[in-house]
């Protein structure tokens, strides 16, 4: 029992983010848009239209391949996929079948290589929308280009399956940067396909789980399936079957939709209307070049300018944080400093949403802070207005109290007030009772309003207490 062995391998959808469709010129931003209005007669399968092919889509689907290690095909074409949905007008889909864009390739996951079958790029069908017991087609989605990506079973767990789609996204999404690959909204959708074998190779059935729209849910169907599949050992079916299987969120409960016998008849043929594609009009190693570069080599590059790793790994984690991280370091030099201050401060958060506008005077701040102007309380309170309020450093300063008392005879004017004013604690003090230095600094900073250097106060209290 304990020497079953899961294989996993995933089909991903990836909504590529071009300007207009697949193969017509219709708006490729669907979101939000009133049903049916995005669309012409290229997307509707009209009779006798014909269609062009998206050159930024498949630009696109070769540098995400780069990316992935892929063998680019130097001859690719787009065929016909036959099916009958209702949302689906034409009664194919134009997709491609023997020769795809990309092949082979593979996707390092914590040292295990994932290898990858094929990159191919294909159109999307519209929505069916349900309601009051009828069906409503929107077509606004149908002719968005989906580049699917299809990895060999080399999956062998569904915490890895996650991981997988965990990198798979931050490559599309920021290293080849075609994708906004958000799964909630649909633009990374997952299919996956499980099975188990024991240590002889007898194996149970396939199953397929589709239409996943999130990383959890994926991981969970995956362990359902996993449970399923190892309970029923060894009463597996003799003919090895495909069932394909749907997941329910809500209840955390997967369940059947039908049961394969043979593979589907989608009778492919070759697109008559789009000429096969020579890879070689477009120059590759330029299209390696504007490939953005990926967290490990981001991480490596911060922690090479004086940033220490966790704090360089946080950054390159989050986009909006790595762009306050450059804003700030364009006027102020502190490298290790600004990220200290970005990593583990107050709005560390909610960065994500805000514009960068604020990051000069959070320089301003920031210097002041490491000339001690500040201290790091002010520093805290001001920084936040700055990023909160959009309010200039100066006016925040003003506001707060100013900078921090750099007049040693101020403060030493201060302490002997505090300490003719706590005469009885200043003899408890004197018998023994050193802890008492915190409610002297504690009193020099209310006194001064927070301006005081909390380091200097102890420092010279120390000294008038002791001699
Ligand atoms: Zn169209
Ligand atoms: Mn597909």
């Amino acid at each position: 029992m304990s020497n079953l062995k899961t294989t996993i391998g995933l089909e991903i959808h990836v909504q590529l983010k071009t300007k207009s469709k697949m193969f017509c010129r219709c708006d490729n931003d669907a979101e939000g848009k009133v049903p049916n209005t995005t669309i012409c007669p290229v997307c509707l399968g009209m009779p006798g239209v014909l269609p062009v092919a998206n050159e930024q889509a498949i630009i696109w689907t070769i540098k995400t391949g780069l990316v992935l290690n892929c063998e680019i095909n130097k001859i690719a074409k787009f065929d016909r996929k036959h099916y009958f949905y209702p949302d689906l007008p034409k009664g194919y889909q134009i997709s491609q079948f023997d020769e795809p864009f990309c092949v082979g390739g593979y996707l390092d996951v914590e040292g295990h290589k994932i290898r990858l079958n094929r990159i191919h790029l294909e159109e999307d069908a519209g929505k069916l929308i349900h309601c009051d017991g009828e069906s409503l087609v929107d077509l606004n989605r149908a002719g968005t280009p989906l580049m699917e990506i299809v990895t060999e079973p080399d999956i062998e767990s569904a915490v890895e399956a996650g991981k997988f789609l965990r990198t798979l996204q931050k490559i599309v999404r920021d290293v080849a940067a075609v994708s906004e690959a958000s799964m909630e909204k649909g633009h990374l959708r997952c299919d996956a396909n499980i099975s188990v074998s024991d240590e002889n190779g007898k194996m149970s059935e396939i199953v397929e789980i589709k239409n996943l729209n999130s990383f959890k849910f994926v991981e969970k169907a995956l362990l359902i399936e996993e449970g399923k599949l190892k309970d029923k050992y060894p009463d597996w079916p003799e003919n090895i079957r495909k069932e394909t299987h749907g997941y329910d969120s809500k209840k955390n409960i997967t369940y059947i939709q039908r049961v394969k016998e043979e593979a589907a008849d989608y009778r492919y043929f070759p697109e008559p209307d789009l000429p096969p594609i020579d890879s070689s009009i477009f120059d590759l190693a330029k299209l390696k070049e504007e490939l953005n570069d990926s967290e490990e080599m981001i991480v490596n590059k911060l922690v090479s300018n004086g940033i220490a790793e966790p704090e360089a790994k946080s950054l390159a984690a989050n986009k909006a944080k790595l762009n306050l991280f450059y804003e700030i370091s364009k006027s102020f030099d502190d490298n290790s400093l600004i990220a200290k201050s970005i990593v583990h401060n107050y709005f560390n958060r909610e960065i994500d949403q805000k514009d960068m506008s604020f990051a000069k005077e959070y320089a301003e701040a920031l210097a002041d802070l490491k000339k001690e102007k500040i201290s790091k309380a002010m520093f805290s309170k001001i920084s936040e207005s700055v990023y909160r309020d959009n309010i200039k450093y100066a006016d925040s300063l003003a506001k707060n109290g100013g900078e921090q008392m750099q007049d040693d005879n101020e403060l030493e004017r201060v302490i002997g007030l505090i300490l003719s004013e706590n005469s009885a604690e200043v003899d408890r003090y004197n018998s023994g009772q050193k802890q008492l230095i915190g409610f002297f600094v504690g009193e020099v900073m209310k006194k001064t309003a927070g301006k005081a250097n909390p380091g200097a106060a102890s420092a010279l209290l120390k000294k008038l207490l002791d001699n």
